[in-house]
């Protein structure tokens, strides 16, 4: 049974494949060679940003001799909810839509720590900003190691305020949606940060660039409503259930302020490419010790187990992608 120590080996895998080793990508269900997954320069989706994705990852073991597809099939049901928000016919089965993926990854032979993406646009050389289709889904799936490249991240909070409800839904992975966080991620950069966090129009925390939070303040494990401007993020919702279930915590979904950051004991974020990553500052003021902190360090340690169906409370969460 792998140990903990496996699942810490996995995390750290750096990809021993680049994106050249992928041979295939998927459009519509059907294999395309990867120079041949295109779209027009005068698609809806390029003249007006009309489009939404998913991204989500897949873990090997090395013990099991098996990747892990995480959450695949919740990350499917919220591409259909965000083409339902914003509009864009497309297909609805996800069912049929997990079975392409995981057929997918079989196709490239694809044996270590993966990244995957499902992008459904709207794809008419003549089209107006309100079609809702025809549609088109590709599928990729790409060799990824760390996404910060770093543990312990040094935060901003943004001058920019998180898009909102009442204009472009964060709740939903909207591909325009992301001009707001490469935003904050540009000022963040260009500040000497590693990462940003944005605060919603009434100045309380929502999420960063690519990532939900939480904090740890006066022994209390907090992270925003869904209602503050976030993300519906899947990895949040395994961090939520494995506090709940394995670490027995109760967790306070509040508004948090900004100036609670600075006090906080801990502070993480999260996301299906960010996993479980500490902060060590924001705005330049450090968090706990600047090290990740006991409550943020067990659910690393419990995610990195889900990941590969090793946490007890994990539901089902990762799927074998080849046969045993
Ligand atoms: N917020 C934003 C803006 C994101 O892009 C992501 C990454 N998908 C997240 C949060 C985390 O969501 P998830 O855990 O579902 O990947």
């Amino acid at each position: 049974m792998p140990s903990t120590q496996e699942a810490a080996a996995i995390a750290n895998t750096k990809p021993t494949m680049t994106r050249q080793h992928v041979k295939y990508l998927l459009k519509d269900g059907e294999l395309v060679e990867y120079d041949d997954a295109r779209l027009h320069v005068l698609s809806t989706t390029l003249k007006y940003g009309v489009g939404v994705f998913e991204g989500f990852r897949a873990y090997w073991s090395e013990d099991d001799q098996q990747l892990y597809a995480f959450r695949v099939a919740d990350h499917m049901r919220r591409l259909v909810d965000s083409m339902r928000v914003v509009e864009i016919d497309g297909p609805q089965d996800t069912e049929a839509l997990v079975h392409q993926l995981l057929g997918l990854i079989r196709a490239n032979e694809l044996r270590g720590n993966l990244h995957m993406r499902a992008q459904v646009f709207v794809d008419s050389d003549d089209g107006k900003p309100e079609d809702t289709g025809p549609s088109t889904v590709f599928m990729a799936a790409i060799p990824m190691g760390n996404y910060f490249g770093a543990t312990g991240l040094n935060v901003q909070i943004s001058s920019w305020a998180r898009l909102s409800d009442r204009s472009m839904p964060p709740r939903i992975k909207s591909i325009a949606n992301y001009q707001n966080g490469r935003l904050a991620l540009l000022e963040a950069k260009r500040n000497g940060y590693d990462a940003a966090l944005l605060l919603t129009e009434n100045g309380h925390v929502a999420e960063g660039a690519g990532y939900n939070v939480f904090m740890v303040r006066q022994g209390r494990l907090c992270t925003p409503p869904v209602t503050e401007s976030i993300l519906e993020g899947i990895t949040r919702d395994s961090v939520l259930h494995l506090a709940r279930t394995e670490l027995g915590m109760d967790v306070d979904i509040r508004p948090i302020d900004r100036t609670e950051l600075y006090s906080a004991d801990e502070i993480f974020v999260c996301g299906s490419a960010a996993e479980v990553n500490h902060v060590a500052s924001v705005d330049r003021t450090t968090i706990g010790q600047g090290t990740a902190g006991t409550v943020t360090q067990s659910l690393l340690d419990l995610y990195r187990k889900a990941v590969i169906g090793r946490a007890a409370a994990d539901q089902g969460w990762a799927s074998p992608v080849y046969p045993s």
